[in-house]
C-alpha cells in the first residue's frame, strides 16, 4: 500500500493553508472517487482518507454497499436526476449540486417523508457555460430564498465548477466569485454559509486561498481516469 499521492496532497494543502493564514482544519479533503475501484479506494481510507465523493448514482450506490463495513463519509458531487434523489437520500452527508426547483421539490419530499434532513451546497454556474449545472449567478438569491423555506433540506453552502483553465491563475477569478456571492448572501439574507466546495486536482491551490472549505480532488489523488 502506497500513501504517497495522499501524502503530497496534504502538503500542498497544508502550504497553500499557510499562504492564506487558514488552519488546515478549515479545508476538507474530499477524494473525488469516479471510476476509481473500490480496492482502491480502501487503500486511500487506509492512508487515512474518510470523504468520497461520487458522481454517478449506481456508482454510488454499489460502492456504499461495498463499504457498509467502514465509516466512509460520502458526498455526492455530480449531476443529480430528480428520479434518482430517493436512492442516495440518508447515505451521503452533503449533497454539492443542488440547483433547480424540479431536484429541491423531489428533495424535500423524500426528506419528509423519510424524516430526516439532508445537507445541500447549490451549485452555482459561475463561467456562465450551457454545458454545465449550477444557478445562474443573478438568479441566486431568489433560488437559495425557495431553499430556506423547503422542510427537510438544510443549505450548508456553494458549490462551483469553473471553466477549465490551463493556467490556475486564471481559475482565481471565479473562486472570488463564488466567494464574494457567499458574503453577499449572507449579508443580505442574515445567515451564514459555512461551505464553499471549490478547488479540483490543478487548481486547488488557489480554491484555498481564496477560501474553499472542501476541495474535491481527483487525479491529484487517484491518477489519470481510463
Ligand atoms: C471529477 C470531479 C472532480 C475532480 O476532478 P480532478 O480534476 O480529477 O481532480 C471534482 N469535482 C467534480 C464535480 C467532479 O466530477
Amino acid at each position: 500500500m502506497n500513501c504517497e499521492n495522499l501524502r503530497r496532497v496534504e502538503e500542498r494543502i497544508e502550504k497553500a493553508c499557510q499562504r492564506a493564514g487558514r488552519k488546515r482544519e478549515e479545508v476538507l479533503l474530499l477524494g473525488a472517487s469516479k471510476q476509481v475501484p473500490a480496492n482502491r479506494l480502501r487503500e486511500f481510507f487506509s492512508c487515512g482518507l474518510r470523504t468520497f465523493g461520487e458522481s454517478k448514482v449506481q456508482e454510488f450506490l454499489k460502492k456504499y454497499e461495498e463499504f457498509k463495513d467502514l465509516p466512509v463519509d460520502w458526498h455526492f458531487i455530480g449531476r443529480l436526476q430528480s428520479n434518482k434523489v430517493k436512492y442516495i437520500l440518508g447515505k451521503v452527508s452533503l449533497i454539492h449540486s443542488l440547483d433547480r426547483d424540479s431536484l429541491l421539490e423531489e428533495l424535500q419530499k423524500r426528506a419528509k417523508s423519510l424524516g430526516i434532513s439532508q445537507d445541500v451546497l447549490i451549485e452555482v454556474n459561475v463561467g456562465g457555460e450551457e454545458s454545465k449545472g449550477g444557478v445562474e449567478p443573478k438568479y441566486l438569491e431568489r433560488f437559495l430564498e425557495k431553499v430556506l423555506m423547503s422542510e427537510g433540506v438544510k443549505v450548508r453552502g456553494l458549490m462551483c465548477i469553473p471553466p477549465y483553465k490551463e493556467n490556475p491563475e486564471e481559475v482565481r477569478p471565479y473562486f472570488i466569485m463564488l466567494r464574494e456571492l457567499r458574503e453577499k448572501l449572507e449579508s443580505n439574507l442574515k445567515l451564514k454559509l459555512p461551505h464553499l466546495s471549490m478547488g479540483m486536482s490543478h487548481d486547488f491551490e488557489v480554491a484555498i486561498e481564496e477560501g474553499a472549505t472542501i476541495v474535491r480532488i481527483g487525479t491529484a489523488l487517484f491518477g489519470e481516469r481510463v
